[in-house]
């Protein structure tokens, strides 16, 4: 190992000391550390990004787009019907389990 670290031929003819081990190298080689931006680390000493600072996955889109209601199953094809269904109003000729 050389006693000086050769910075020929860099963009940038300094040397720096690596926050985490401690090793004199060039300047070029350090860059700041992915959970720590303030340290100044080598590429043998840059930690793994912590997965929990990462965003939140997006959640799948599970509702439709342009839903429609449902039809009646009473087969019956007016409108008037389903209307009455929905708002609880009992159809004529319907008969309704426990009511008389
Ligand atoms: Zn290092």
């Amino acid at each position: 190992m050389s006693l000086y670290v050769d910075t020929s031929g860099r963009a940038t003819r300094s040397v720096a000391i690596c926050d985490r081990c401690h090793m004199k190298m060039a300047y070029d080689d350090l860059a700041p550390d992915g959970n720590v931006p303030g340290l100044r680390v080598c590429g043998a000493c840059t930690d793994r990004f912590d997965p929990w600072r990462l965003p939140a996955r997006a959640s799948e889109q599970i509702s439709l787009r342009f839903p429609r209601p449902d039809s009646p199953l009473t087969g019956s094809s007016s409108s008037e019907s389903s209307t009455s269904a929905i708002a609880g109003e009992a159809i004529a000729g319907e008969a309704i389990a426990g009511v008389s």
